[in-house]
């Protein structure tokens, strides 16, 4: 007998995102990767060799350190201006891994999940895996929530509804005035939001994006240092989320994984302490510059229209004129040579798109953008 995957499975692949990066060349100029190419914050690496050479080799609880929780619980208590507890917080394996212990605690066979019509992928085949159902809502053509579509797909079976702001793909943050509307909706209709704020510090405006988690308690927010700090390769990430809530979490944690990485714990210590705030004000600086010159070069090309990014490090311009994300991302690749990611990596509605990663070096970004517009611009004679 051959072993196959069992038949939830069927249907479940790796990503479009891994599949477009699996067709770079070397010389390819990668404007698909989901990451800063900035290396480690200095106190974070310290913090490391100390994990190293002090013995925190170990086990740590299932929670995660009772020290980092700490920290991660007074980083959340000063964003929001109220008490959050330590117990209320599980260190996880990168955010990604917070997002599985929640979906797979929590949903069941027939639950619903409200996830944007444009979102990381990862919501919905984690929900497809527990045998919910991914109900999508809609997003107008500037990225903005449809409260009307949104208030049709409401209905008893829905448990989570999934909020990502700074957003990947688009690049946008939702107002303050949209997440308090989401917030009395959970409290109305009995569902909680989860609330992925990977990039909430990568933000290019005065006010941080406000988090559902400073005006109610129906949230389960899901954050890590991946993007902050330049440290995806760390898998640090948590959840934060009431007590009684966190509880069975913590055993699904310890089933899972047991703990994330107790040196990566012991390093993240570094990215939340204060040590990396001129780090990630110079990253913020830096995105927002690269950002509005994407914005502006895209802009002008016949054909295309864009949304200003507000934070993260995507722009996410609709290319529908010249054909599906996909044909369009790969004829950028083979005649200008450059990574992009087709927008049907998003959900359907996201083929009209194609989404860059701004986070690359400028005088590389530049050359990117020039040769996509010469693509572009010649693109019936290509
Ligand atoms: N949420 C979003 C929106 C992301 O873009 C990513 C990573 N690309 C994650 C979660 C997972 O992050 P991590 O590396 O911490 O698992």
């Amino acid at each position: 007998m051959s072993l196959k995957a069992k038949s939830s499975f069927s249907g479940v692949d790796i990503s479009e995102i891994r599949k477009m990066n699996a067709l770079a060349r070397k010389d390819t100029i990668n404007l698909g990767i989901g990451q800063l190419p900035d290396s480690l914050p200095q106190a974070v690496k310290q913090k490391g060799f100390e994990a190293f050479e002090s013995g925190q080799t170990r086990y740590t609880s299932n929670q995660g350190s009772l020290l980092l929780r700490e920290q991660i619980a007074l980083y959340h208590s000063e964003k929001c201006h109220k008490e959050i507890k330590a117990e209320e917080v599980i260190i996880t394996n990168g955010a990604e891994g917070a997002l599985w212990n929640i979906l797979f605690t929590f949903l069941e066979r027939d639950d619903q999940i409200l996830i944007p019509e444009i979102a990381f992928s990862v919501y919905n085949t984690i929900a497809d895996l527990q045998g919910a159902k991914a109900v999508p809502y809609r997003q107008d053509s500037e990225f903005s929530l449809d409260f009307d579509d949104l208030m049709s797909k409401i209905n008893s079976k829905v448990k989570f509804l999934v909020i990502n702001s700074p957003n990947n793909p688009t690049g946008t943050i939702l107002s303050e005035v949209d997440v308090r509307k989401l917030s009395d909706l959970a409290d109305e209709h009995d569902f909680y939001i989860i609330s992925d704020e990977i990039y909430s510090e990568l933000y290019f405006g005065n006010d941080r994006p406000f988090s559902p988690l400073c005006c109610s308690d129906r949230v389960l927010v899901v954050d890590g240092i991946s993007k902050r700090a330049a440290a995806t390769g760390l898998r640090i990430g948590w959840t934060v989320a009431p007590e009684e809530i966190t509880k069975p979490m913590i055993v699904a944690n310890q089933y899972i994984t047991t703990c994330a990485s107790s040196v990566s714990q012991h390093a993240a210590l570094a990215s939340l302490d204060g040590s990396c705030d001129s780090f990630v004000e110079q990253v913020k600086a830096d995105l927002k510059v690269k950002g509005e010159y994407a914005y502006r070069q895209l802009k002008t090309i016949d054909g295309i229209s864009v949304v200003k990014p507000e934070g993260a490090f995507y722009i996410f311009p609709d290319i529908s004129t010249f054909g599906t994300s996909k044909d369009v991302a790969l004829k950028i690749l083979e005649k200008a040579n450059i990574l992009t990611i087709p927008g049907i990596a998003f959900g359907e509605r996201g083929d009209r798109h194609i989404r860059l990663s701004f986070a690359v070096d400028f005088v590389i970004l530049k050359e990117a953008l020039n040769r996509i517009r010469q693509t572009l611009d010649n693109w019936e004679s290509i």
